[in-house]
């Protein structure tokens, strides 16, 4: 497509029924090809008045924008969010892998919520709960200190200076195919796809280098 693209559309890290049966192929197909590719496209349209701001990392991008005038800041805010939060979902997920944290992370979940049960509990509660559309996160704290979060929309939780762990997509294109309006149900079949290593390693970076690495 463009020549000088700026930003890319990944390619998932794993084949698009690698899921199933949790997550179904033509849900993987359509929120990768279709709904992150629009908002690389946009990112990209976004920026191309601004070759300043092309070297900057998505993270960057995201806590830079409030600072701009609305009609500069606004859109690079949704698009780099769009992609940022796109693509730590994706790694988020797995088809293979323990279905529990083990060390530091692990250990972190049981101080903070008394146990992984308990843990799941609660995230999947404030998941559940999110309105309309935007995501789950587990997210800490400059100390490692764990919270579970929702963010509307294309928000992340890099603005309010913490280390996103794990993030699940709540708006309705990430489930509604196979589980309707069943969010309980998606969750249910998330579990089983969570990527616990990728979170670990996460954490592990956090409490070594601190929030907006
Ligand atoms: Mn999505």
């Amino acid at each position: 497509m463009h020549e000088n693209q700026l930003w890319v559309n990944e390619p998932l890290p794993y084949a698009y029924d690698a899921l199933e049966p949790y997550i179904d192929e033509q849900t993987m197909h359509l929120h990768h090809d279709q709904h992150l590719q629009a908002y690389v496209n946009h990112l990209n349209e976004a920026l191309a008045p601004f070759p300043k701001f092309q070297c900057l990392s998505l993270e960057q991008l995201i806590c830079m924008a409030g600072r701009l005038p609305p009609k500069a800041g606004v859109p690079i805010a949704r698009n780099a969010g769009g992609v940022y939060n796109h693509r730590f979902y994706f790694d988020s997920m797995t088809p293979e892998g323990p279905d529990q944290p083990s060390g530091t992370l692990a250990q972190a979940i049981d101080r903070r919520f008394g146990s992984f049960a308990a843990f799941q509990q609660a995230f999947a509660a404030a998941a559940e709960g999110v309105f309309g559309s935007g995501y789950g996160w587990l997210a800490s704290d400059r100390r490692g200190q764990l919270r579970i979060l929702t963010t509307a929309n294309q928000a992340t939780p890099l603005t309010a200076g913490l280390c996103p762990i794990m993030n699940v997509d709540m708006w309705e294109h990430a489930y509604y195919l196979k589980h309707y309006n069943k969010r309980a149900d998606y969750l249910s079949d998330w579990w089983n796809v969570v990527n616990w290593p990728a979170a670990e390693a996460r954490y592990a970076a956090c409490l070594r280098c601190g929030p907006g690495r």
